[in-house]
């Protein structure tokens, strides 16, 4: 429950572009030219949207936000990114797309502070991050890309905090305006992410130095009324309930993948054998079923990508929905890529395939169904059957090297080769046997 913050509320020397060397920022949360440009679009919200955070109206049309990583930006910062924009997209209808030829996107890259534009500027606008390890600090910048300022500068703010404006260090007194060009809406939120520390900027955290926040030391202090919420201020461990409610207020319930009713088992959806297919997880699991005519091995593959392994596993089921096999994504080879694959050899049926969450948000997979057999497209040339299947198969049988054909173990069972892989091949090209 208790904010992290404030055991490493060291202060650094930032050095800005456009800001005097040797300014004091305090690391964790924005330069003071944070929310510095604020570009605000006239726009009518309709009455239904009830925001419990403070709201520009520079809005992403359809909740498409289109983003580019600068080069020097690490692979793990990407995925950390990509982790953070995921947990966004589970709780509203907001779509984070990697940028093609867009005018309009969110430019990330590193920084000396963690910083963002509020709300779409209509072209490239930066959004500096520093604090890379915390998922919660990139969701604060990324709330602001999405148009949310600081809980702090609602206008209604003095019913619930009092800014101890003698504590606030010189030249950071910015960080606690009062933004009347925005929208608030609902109680001011405690426990929002976007709600500073209680001791941000304050004058009892000198430079260099690590500080405990006492009351006498605070920036923000809660109303008396409010006293018991003092230590919630700058949580930044969750999402707060308010935090979602004010996103899904602007953009809408989260958006779930292309088979909407495949959340239970009794609604699972056939999934098409050896076509590898695109899903999004929003609900705690998805369901599929993979028929096959003949009895035989079946297997399934997930791809994670960077929605990283621990955040998923898959199970394939028998027909009664026993649990034959589950596996948790992991990444051999390092590529970034996390792969889980199932399988068993069992009878003719209708087997089941579940893809269930382990964490609270969710994100993109592929899933590919494998059948009982490959087909008989052997050298994958795309014409069959033909000749040259044949003399293929026979040869990478006998040692030869595959390149671009399938592998011998063609009925995927994951034993090979063996005498059932020649007959399951024959019998195939004869015309049956493979689903
Ligand atoms: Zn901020």
């Amino acid at each position: 429950m208790r904010k992290s913050i404030r055991a490493v509320c060291g202060c650094t020397l930032a050095v800005v572009a456009g800001q005097a060397v040797g300014q004091l920022s305090h690391p964790l949360f924005p330069q003071p030219w944070e929310a510095g440009a604020d570009p605000i679009v006239a726009c009518n919200l309709p009455e239904q949207f009830v925001p419990r955070s403070l709201w520009n109206a520079n809005l992403w049309p359809s909740g498409i936000v289109h983003y580019e990583f600068d080069p020097a930006v690490t692979a793990q910062n990407r995925s950390r990114t990509r982790i953070a924009m995921n947990e966004i997209e589970t709780f509203c209808g907001v779509r984070f797309v990697p940028r093609t030829t867009e005018v309009a996107y969110v430019y990330v890259q590193n920084g000396t502070g963690n910083n963002s534009f509020v709300g779409r500027t209509g072209g490239r606008q930066v959004l500096n991050m520093v604090s890379w390890s915390s998922r919660y600090i990139i969701i604060h910048e990324f709330m602001h890309a999405l148009g949310i300022w600081h809980e702090q500068q609602r206008n209604d703010r003095e019913t619930f905090v009092t800014i101890v404006t003698a504590n606030i260090q010189a030249g950071f007194g910015g960080n606690f305006t009062i933004r009347n060009t925005a929208t608030p809406f609902g109680a001011f939120d405690f426990e929002s992410v976007m709600l500073y520390d209680d001791c941000s900027f304050s004058t009892c955290c000198p430079a260099g130095s690590t500080c405990g926040c006492s009351l006498s030391c605070a920036t923000i202090l809660a109303q008396p009324a409010f006293a018991g919420q003092q230590n919630l201020m700058g949580n930044r461990s969750y999402m707060s309930q308010g935090d979602k409610d004010g996103l899904v207020s602007r953009y809408g319930a989260p958006m779930d993948d292309s088979f909407e009713e495949n959340d239970g088992l009794t609604g699972a959806v056939a999934l098409p054998i050896r076509t590898p297919v695109e899903l999004r997880l929003i609900d705690a699991g998805d369901f599929f079923t993979m028929p096959i005519a003949v009895a035989g091995a079946i297997s399934a593959e997930l791809s994670a990508g960077e929605w990283a392994g621990t955040n998923v596993t898959l199970a394939l089921l028998s027909p009664t929905n026993a649990v034959l096999r589950s596996a948790q994504p992991t990444d051999p080879d390092g590529d970034g890529v996390f792969v889980a694959t199932v399988s068993t050899t069992g009878a003719a049926g209708t087997y089941k395939l579940r893809v269930t969450k382990t964490q609270p948000w969710g994100g993109d997979y592929t899933l590919t169904a494998n059948g009982t057999c490959d087909d008989v497209d052997f050298n994958n040339n795309g014409v069959f059957p033909e000749d040259q299947d044949v003399v293929d198969f026979f040869s990478v049988l006998a040692g030869a090297s595959c390149g671009a054909c399938n592998d011998i173990d063609f009925n995927n069972n994951l034993v090979f080769p063996e005498d059932a892989d020649v007959t399951a091949f024959i019998n195939t090209l004869a015309g049956g046997g493979c689903p």
